[in-house]
C-alpha cells in the first residue's frame, strides 16, 4: 500500500477533528499511524548554511524551525538541503534514467526548478481548527454537493455505466470521493507537482518517501499522460479530481477512453475508471455497501466497538443491535467492525469490507463515513436517522493534552507521551477509565468526562 496519497488525501479537506478517534488532519497524525511508507529521508552533512532568506509573503517559508523538532527540520537544516537543492535533484538522474525518463525530459523539467520552501511550514504544520464528526459530515455532505453529485452522475451516465461494468466499483462511492478529494474538481491545489515533490525529496525529513514521488512525477511527464500545466496538486503532490500521488498513479491509473494516455485530470473516463480501479485493487467486493447505520440496545457493551473486533453481522443482531432504517441486514454472515464515533448518545455503524477498502484510499474514519454517506445520499438515501449529540463541544488542544495527562496521571497507558491528540490508544486508554468509574465506556472524551477527571482521581482497577 502506498501510504502518501491518503495522507495528502485528508489535507486537501483541511480539517482537524479533535474529539474523534484520529482524524485530526496534521501531518504529524499522518506520521502517527504510519502512514508514510518511505521512511526517513538519509541524513547528509552539509556545509556553512547560507543567510536566511527574509519571508515577503504568505507564499515564503516562514524560516523557522518546524514543530515536528525532526533534526532535519530544523531552520539551519532547511537553508543547508536548499542550498544543495540543484545538487540533490541532479543526483536523482540515474534513478530516473533507470525508469525510462529521458534525459532530455529530465533536463527540461529539472533545470530551472527551485525549492518552494513554504512546503516545509506546512508539512509540519499542528492543527489549529477543530471540528466535531457532526459539522465536518455537515459540511462535506452538504445539500450542494448532493445536488451536484447527481447532476455529474446524470450528465456522465454512460461513462459510470461502463466503469461500473468495467470494475464492479459503485459508481456512487466513486462520484463521492471526486466530490469530497475536490468539490468535483472546483476545489485542487495551485502547486506544481514536480516542484512540490522534488522539494519534498530534497529538504525536509520525508526524503526517502518522496524520492518515489519524484520520480514518478517524472515518468508521469516523460510518458505525457498529463498535460504538463495540469499536474497541480496540493503541497505533497496529491493532484487531479481525485487527488491521486504520482505513485498511486503509476499503480492505478487507467486509459479508458482509449486515446493511449492516462489522464486523470482532463478525462472524465480515465478520472472514473482510475479512481474506481484503485478501489477494486484494494479489495472492493461488488454488489456490497461500506456499512450500515444501527442502533445500540440499552446496556450494550460498547468494549466490542473496536475495529479490531469484528463479528458477523449475524452476531451483531444476536447482541441486539439492529439497521436504523428498520430494515433486515443482507448477507447475515458478513464481518463488520462496530463504529461508535461519538459515543453512547451518538449514531452507531456497522462497518464491512468496503468501508476499509474506502479507508485505504484515506485512513481516517471520518473521512470514509464521509465518503460513504455522500454515496447513500448520491444514490437516493435519506440522511442519518440518529441524531448526534451536537450539544457536546470539542475539547481545545489544551484540553485534550490535559485529558491525556489525568489519564496518565491515574495509571492510564495512552501508548506514549500527552501530545493532544486523542488516538486509539488514549481511547483505550479512556474506556478502561470509565469502567474504572463505573460509566459506560464508549471512548468519547467530552467536557463533562474532563470536568470528572479534574475534579478527583480513581484508583485504577
Ligand atoms: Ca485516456
Amino acid at each position: 500500500m502506498t501510504g502518501g496519497k491518503r495522507y495528502l488525501r485528508v489535507a486537501a479537506v483541511g480539517l482537524a477533528l479533535a474529539a474523534l478517534p484520529a482524524v485530526s488532519a496534521s501531518a504529524q497524525d499522518r506520521d502517527d499511524r504510519g502512514l508514510f511508507t518511505g521512511g526517513i529521508g538519509p541524513f547528509r552533512l552539509f556545509g556553512g548554511p547560507p543567510a536566511p532568506p527574509a519571508p515577503v509573503s504568505k507564499d515564503d517559508w516562514s524560516g523557522e524551525s518546524g514543530s515536528s523538532g525532526h533534526p532535519m527540520m530544523q531552520a539551519d537544516a532547511i537553508r543547508a538541503a536548499a542550498a544543495n537543492f540543484g545538487n540533490c535533484v541532479a543526483g536523482y538522474w540515474p534513478d530516473a534514467a533507470r525508469r525510462g525518463v529521458t534525459r532530455g525530459t529530465f533536463e527540461t523539467y529539472t533545470s530551472a526548478l527551485t525549492p518552494d520552501l513554504k512546503i516545509m511550514d506546512l508539512m509540519d504544520a499542528q492543527p489549529e481548527f477543530t471540528k466535531a464528526l457532526w459539522d465536518y459530515l455537515d459540511m462535506l455532505v452538504s445539500d450542494a454537493r448532493i445536488k451536484r453529485g447527481r447532476e455529474i452522475l446524470a450528465a456522465n451516465r454512460a461513462t459510470f455505466d461502463a466503469v461500473e461494468k468495467a470494475y464492479g466499483v459503485d459508481r456512487h462511492v466513486v462520484a463521492a470521493i471526486w466530490g469530497i478529494e475536490s468539490n468535483y474538481s472546483t476545489a485542487i491545489g495551485e502547486r506544481a507537482v514536480l516542484r512540490s515533490v522534488a522539494t519534498l525529496a530534497c529538504v525536509g525529513r520525508r526524503q526517502g518517501y518522496f524520492k518515489e514521488e519524484f520520480l514518478a512525477t517524472l515518468e508521469i511527464l516523460n510518458r505525457g499522460d498529463v498535460a504538463p500545466a495540469h499536474l497541480k496538486g496540493s503541497w505533497a503532490g496529491a493532484f487531479g479530481p481525485t487527488q491521486f500521488m504520482p505513485t498511486a498513479f503509476k499503480r492505478y491509473a487507467v486509459d479508458f477512453d482509449g486515446d493511449g494516455r492516462r489522464d486523470v485530470v482532463d478525462s472524465i473516463p480515465d478520472l472514473v475508471a482510475s479512481t474506481a480501479n484503485n478501489l477494486k485493487v484494494d479489495g472492493w467486493k461488488q454488489g456490497e455497501t461500506w456499512g450500515y447505520e444501527v442502533v445500540v440496545p440499552q446496556g450494550f457493551d460498547y468494549l466490542l466497538a473496536d475495529s479490531a473486533r469484528p463479528m458477523t453481522v449475524r452476531e451483531w443482531e444476536h447482541r441486539g443491535l439492529r439497521r436504523a432504517n428498520g430494515k433486515a441486514f443482507p448477507r447475515p454472515g458478513d464481518k463488520a467492525y462496530l463504529f461508535v464515533p461519538a459515543g453512547a448518545r451518538g449514531p452507531a455503524f456497522l462497518m464491512l469490507n468496503n468501508f476499509r477498502v474506502i479507508m485505504k484510499y484515506n485512513p481516517a474514519e471520518a473521512y470514509a463515513l464521509a465518503i460513504g454517506h455522500l454515496a447513500d445520499r448520491l444514490r437516493g438515501d435519506p440522511p442519518m436517522v440518529q441524531a448526534w449529540p451536537r450539544d457536546e463541544r470539542v475539547l481545545t488542544s489544551a484540553e485534550r493534552y490535559e485529558f491525556q495527562q489525568l489519564l496518565v496521571g491515574q495509571g492510564f497507558d495512552i501508548g506514549g507521551e500527552p501530545n493532544g491528540r486523542i488516538n486509539a490508544r488514549t481511547r483505550a486508554a479512556l474506556k478502561r477509565y470509565q469502567l474504572a468509574a463505573g460509566l459506560t465506556p464508549d471512548g468519547f472524551a467530552t467536557a463533562g468526562l474532563l470536568e470528572r477527571m479534574r475534579a478527583g482521581g480513581i484508583a485504577r482497577r
